[in-house]
Formats: structure tokens, C-alpha cells, sequence
């Protein structure tokens, strides 16, 4: 049995509710679902975090999320709107150490949203959080 869940249900060793798979990503119910029809889609290597996942499996991890929005807008289940979610890291609320995007049907009045309040801070202070974040970019 697989130490990491996802890694089990890719290998069928675990139930799932599946709705999509193709090559590179499976996507799967939430047995914890925040609203009705949220699903998680997933790359089928194993990476624990962002910085593990292979770049190139990225792409079809949205596109995936992409097609699965629009087949649920599309489902009996018409949701007024859908968020995507990707926590990176316990500190974002990743619980499940193997990158996941939530899809999440969004019902008007369902009460779920970020918590937090916006802040204006000064341009000098946007400018210079840009460029520590571009030194990351050469790192
Ligand atoms: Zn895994």
C-alpha cells in the first residue's frame, strides 16, 4: 500500500469517485467537499509540493481544472460560479502531500470565500516586494 493516499488512488489500491483521467492527471470527489460537486485534480506522478512538481504537467493540471469548471456549470448540479484553490505548504492549509487543485462549485450564499482583509500599501513598498521576488526568479 502506498504511504501517500493520492499515489493509492492513482493505483486504484483506494476508493475514489473519479470524473476525469488522462495521461498526465486524475481527477477525483473530495470525501470532504466544501460545496456540492468539489473535486481535486491531481498530477499522477507523485510531488509532494509545488517545487517538485514537473513544470510540464502544470499545464494539463489546469486544463484539466479548466474542462472539469465547465463540465460542472454544465451539470444538474449549476453552480453560480467556481474557484480554484491550490494550498502549497501546511502554512496555506495543505494537508494531502501530494500536489492537488481544488475545483470548487460556487452557490450563491454558500458562505465559503478567503478570510483577510485587503491593505493599500505604497508603491515603494509593491516595487520593492517585485524585485525580492524576481531575485527568486534567478535562484
Ligand atoms: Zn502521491
Amino acid at each position: 500500500m502506498e504511504a501517500c493516499i493520492f499515489c493509492a488512488i492513482v493505483a486504484g489500491h483506494a476508493d475514489s469517485s473519479r470524473v476525469f483521467e488522462d495521461e498526465h492527471v486524475l481527477a477525483f470527489m473530495d470525501i470532504r467537499p466544501m460545496t456540492r460537486g468539489h473535486l481535486l485534480v491531481i498530477p499522477k506522478p507523485h510531488a509532494s509540493n509545488l517545487a517538485e512538481l514537473d513544470p510540464g504537467l502544470a499545464g494539463p493540471i489546469f486544463a484539466a481544472a479548466q474542462r472539469l469548471a465547465a463540465a460542472v456549470r454544465a451539470s444538474p448540479l449549476r453552480p453560480d460560479g467556481v474557484n480554484f484553490f491550490l494550498a502549497d505548504g501546511a502554512a496555506a492549509g495543505q494537508e494531502v502531500f501530494h500536489v492537488h487543485l481544488h475545483v470548487l462549485p460556487r452557490f450563491r450564499g454558500d458562505g465559503l470565500g478567503l478570510r483577510g482583509s485587503f491593505s493599500w500599501p505604497h508603491r515603494m513598498s509593491l516595487d520593492a516586494q517585485a524585485a525580492q521576488i524576481r531575485s527568486g526568479l534567478q535562484a
